[in-house]
């Protein structure tokens, strides 16, 4: 409980536009997209909506002063709890700071508030033949300071990278109040340590973002779409493979298996070839209609030789729409199959594509449950869900026995934890098997610099 007292020393910063402590309100900032319905009780004391930095910086003085727990929020759509008030205190949605502050064309560099919808960076630079390329799915949803405290990727990772790679300085507000820069506007910066790096990525629990300057690069003239359907996972994963070594670099290539096929074609009412086990949607884009023709040309040359059934190319914008829709519900498809959909975020070298996938099928079998396996496989991103009931008896710890295993799978392919989604509460338990002792203890170390008191995003991915 924050004392009234220091609630009105909190609403002088912020006036009381900027502060909610009705009970809806603070039920309402209490939970995230993570998929486990299982969180413990976690209703904030207050919500705090800055407008500023000055106001963020006197916000974290005060919360520094009386030790209280800030958690800071961009728009839920985090799926591994990271925004979820785990021990009550602050939450501070940055989600009114939302203003692109400066596009700067000559250097090719956009500075941003965190609070900025991803789709909206994307477009202000698409109006102006510029490309912000990071694309996860949630876009339309989520923050550039969640994108950023995730370090979020999306299909376009496999040609153009993820978030980190455009962030090239922040401005970050640490637990003191203190207001640290980052970086900036040149390409080479070898001076000190690389602090932009450290925040990419630290979920809330380094310092509160404020601001970004991201990089830009030309709009891509043309964009081609492409599905290619085959008779087995291992075919379509060495498709995929091939055609990057190849120098045909998809910009996008999204895999799914026989399962999530079924369930997209089920739920749009779309006669599926009962040769199909796997699937691929490519996206190819260029300067050239020729370039762009000759990379097509040999993608499909290839997944022909790994066993594909069928590569369609979209000829109009309602056809690529088209095949993107497929892609984009699947989740909902996937979801319409049980009572609970929990799917996870594991990130392995591309080559061990069909291994895993090989042994999350086993892990499914043997705790009798139905699993769904779709993702970015350029990249080797994959989202294995597993599709059950929750409320069923015994089957919630079965599931929890299999996400463990599904972990010690991805790890043991020289994989790792998320390649996404990040720690937050739900993956925690799983840390020390990924980073080993000695990991642990320089990730420590740095949030006690950093953060000595414990207040920022407590009881986060420790
Ligand atoms: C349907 C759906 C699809 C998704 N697809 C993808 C995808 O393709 N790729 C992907 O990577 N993720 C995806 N996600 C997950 C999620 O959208 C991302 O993690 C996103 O970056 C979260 O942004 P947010 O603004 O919602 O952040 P929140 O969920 O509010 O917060 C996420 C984390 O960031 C911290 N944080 C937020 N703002 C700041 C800030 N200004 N300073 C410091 N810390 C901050 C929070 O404390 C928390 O730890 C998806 C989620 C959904 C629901």
């Amino acid at each position: 409980m924050i004392d009234e007292k220091v609630i009105n020393e909190f609403s002088q910063i912020v006036g009381a536009r900027g502060l909610l402590n009705e009970n809806l309100d603070l039920f309402t900032y209490s939970y995230d997209a993570s998929f486990l319905p299982l969180l413990p009780a976690a209703k904030p004391d207050l919500v705090l909506k800055p407008q500023s930095t000055q106001e963020v910086a006197a916000i974290m003085k005060l919360a520094h002063k009386y030790r209280i727990p800030v958690v800071a929020r961009g728009l839920g759509t985090g799926r591994t709890g990271g925004s979820v008030p785990a021990e009550g205190g602050l939450v501070l949605c940055l989600d009114e700071m939302n203003q692109i502050l400066e596009l700067d064309d000559q250097n090719l560099m956009l500075t941003v508030e965190p609070g900025v919808k991803t789709q909206d960076i994307y477009q202000f630079c698409a109006e102006r033949g510029l490309f912000y390329p990071p694309d996860p799915s949630s876009l339309k949803q989520s923050t550039i300071g969640g994108n950023i405290a995730e370090n979020a990727g999306g299909p376009r990772a496999v040609k153009y990278g993820v978030t980190g790679d455009y962030v090239m300085g922040l401005e970050v507000v640490l637990a003191d109040g203190s207001v640290l820069q980052t970086g900036g506007k040149m390409i080479k910066n070898v001076t000190g340590y690389d602090l932009t790096r450290l925040f990419v990525g630290s979920e809330g629990t380094l310092g509160i973002i404020t601001r970004a300057i991201l990089r830009l690069i030309p709009m891509p003239k043309i964009r081609r779409t492409a599905q290619a359907l085959f008779d087995s996972l291992d075919g379509a994963c060495a498709a995929v493979s091939r055609s990057i070594k190849s120098g045909a670099i998809p910009a996008a290539a999204e895999l799914m298996d026989q399962i999530s096929i079924e369930a997209v074609a089920k739920f749009r009412n779309i006669e599926l070839d009962p040769r199909v086990k796997a699937g691929v949607i490519f996206e190819f884009d260029g300067d050239s209609e020729a370039g762009l023709d000759a990379q097509i040309g040999e993608a499909e040359r290839l997944c022909a030789e790994c066993g594909s059934v069928q590569f369609r190319i979209a000829k109009t914008k309602e056809e690529e729409d088209e095949l993107w829709s497929l892609r984009r519900g699947m989740s909902s498809a996937i979801a319409a199959l049980a009572a609970n959909r929990i799917a996870e975020d594991i990130s392995v070298p591309r080559a061990a594509l069909p291994e895993i996938v090989k042994r999350l099928r086993e892990i499914a079998a043997r705790y009798g449950l139905q699993l769904a396996v779709f993702g970015h496989a350029g990249d080797g991103n994959l989202h294995p869900s597993l599709l059950a009931d929750l409320n069923a008896p015994g089957e919630k710890e079965k599931v929890e026995q299999a996400v463990g295993e599904i972990f010690q799978a991805a790890l043991a392919v020289g994989g790792t934890l998320s390649g996404e989604h990040g720690i937050g509460l739900t993956k925690k338990d799983y840390l020390a098997d990924a980073l080993g002792e000695t990991g642990m203890a320089a990730i420590r170390s740095i949030k006690k610099a950093l953060d000595p008191a414990g207040i920022l995003n407590p009881g986060k991915i420790f």
